[in-house]
């Protein structure tokens, strides 16, 4: 349910009004609107009405309104506005168009560096880069750990760049939370409930990408998983489903971008490298997901694609992400993003 304060409420109703949302057994996360303030009050409570009836009697309450959707915290009733939130000094969501590109694996320092200058120079605003990879195999490149971490965060701090990182694991959680400004959930984690709990206590924000196989309702719950530890960062990524379609990798499902605007306020981002996977289709989808209403693109950048340790095939060379990031730019305005 949605508690909604009258704008004269104060700030002792406002504490008193948490305290009993708290009490009654639900979680309690507070919007503070441009015009109004609500509390989000999410819980399974058998005596739903009851706290309803009793909470809209509060002193500087104005209303109490079932929120109908089952992804509460997540959905449009809750938040009507796009939510944005900041990633280091950046913006992501809201007005803002979020370029999020680096190599699929940090490899070595001298890649990384050279990435990161270049991809900064295009107008990139967050460096990627996977130190922990899901690898469908366990003979190839696994990632190279807490030292792919560290020369991931170097690389940011010097090219003036935050950071984003995939943790696969919850043992790995604090490391990564060290050197990341943020998380990111792979496709294969996705539907990893203790992963999405353990993330969501940590308020790091989060770049949950969609799973392969994950209707876009299971992935709102799945985002759901964060907010309801009290995260509210979180971006959702699109990366393409598995379809009987084999000429290329994933099929980027370029609906689930209007149906998240539609149904989230969270910011939606189109990742067109493991949507596609071949670097030849990876500029057009692009442009694809931004007409279509993403908020940013996370894109796979390499210096020397045919010698990559992972996603060669999928990742454009410098050159072409700056094309890209130009076309990307204009299509952006064309459609009333104010950038
Ligand atoms: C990645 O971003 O390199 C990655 C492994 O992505 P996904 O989880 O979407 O496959
Ligand atoms: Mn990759």
């Amino acid at each position: 349910m949605i508690v909604v304060l009258k704008s004269s409420s104060s700030n002792e109703d406002l504490e008193k009004i948490i305290a009993a949302v708290k009490d009654y057994g639900y979680t309690a996360e507070v919007v503070k609107g441009k015009s109004k303030t609500i509390i989000g009050a999410v819980g399974d409570q058998k005596e739903k009405q009851q706290h309803m009836n009793l909470l809209g009697q509060l002193p500087g309450v104005e209303a109490v309104v079932p929120i109908m959707q089952p992804h509460k915290l997540g959905s449009r009733e809750f938040r009507n506005e796009d939510s944005s939130f900041k990633v280091g000094n950046t913006i992501v969501g809201g007005n803002s168009l979020t370029l999020i590109a680096g190599p699929c694996s940090i490899e070595s320092e001298e890649q990384i560096f050279e990435i990161a200058k270049a991809v900064k120079s295009s107008g990139a605003t967050i460096l990627r880069g996977g130190a922990f990879k899901p690898r469908t195999s366990p003979y190839t490149f696994q990632g190279m750990g807490e030292e792919g971490l560290i020369l991931l965060r170097k690389a940011g701090d010097e090219a003036e760049l935050p950071v984003v990182t995939e943790v696969l694991d919850v043992k790995d959680l604090d490391l990564v939370c060290k050197y990341a400004d943020m998380i990111q959930i792979g496709a294969r984690n996705c539907q990893n409930y203790a992963l999405l709990k353990a993330v969501g206590k940590t308020k790091k924000p989060v770049l949950l990408k969609r799973g392969m196989s994950t209707t876009i309702n299971e992935f709102l719950l799945c985002a759901e998983y964060l907010l309801a530890e009290g995260n509210m960062s979180v971006a959702l990524c699109e990366r393409g489903i598995r379809t009987f379609e084999t000429a290329t990798r994933n099929t980027f499902d370029i609906n689930a971008i209007p149906v998240l605007k539609e149904k989230t306020h969270l910011p939606v981002i189109g990742d067109p490298a493991h949507g596609t996977g071949y670097w030849q289709y990876v500029s057009p989808i692009a442009y694809a997901a931004i007409a279509a209403g993403a908020d940013g693109l996370a894109v796979e950048v390499h210096n020397k694609p045919e010698i990559a340790l992972s996603d060669g095939g999928q990742s454009l060379k410098p050159k072409k992400f700056t094309e890209m990031v130009k076309k990307a730019r204009v299509i952006a305005k064309a459609i009333g993003k104010n950038i």
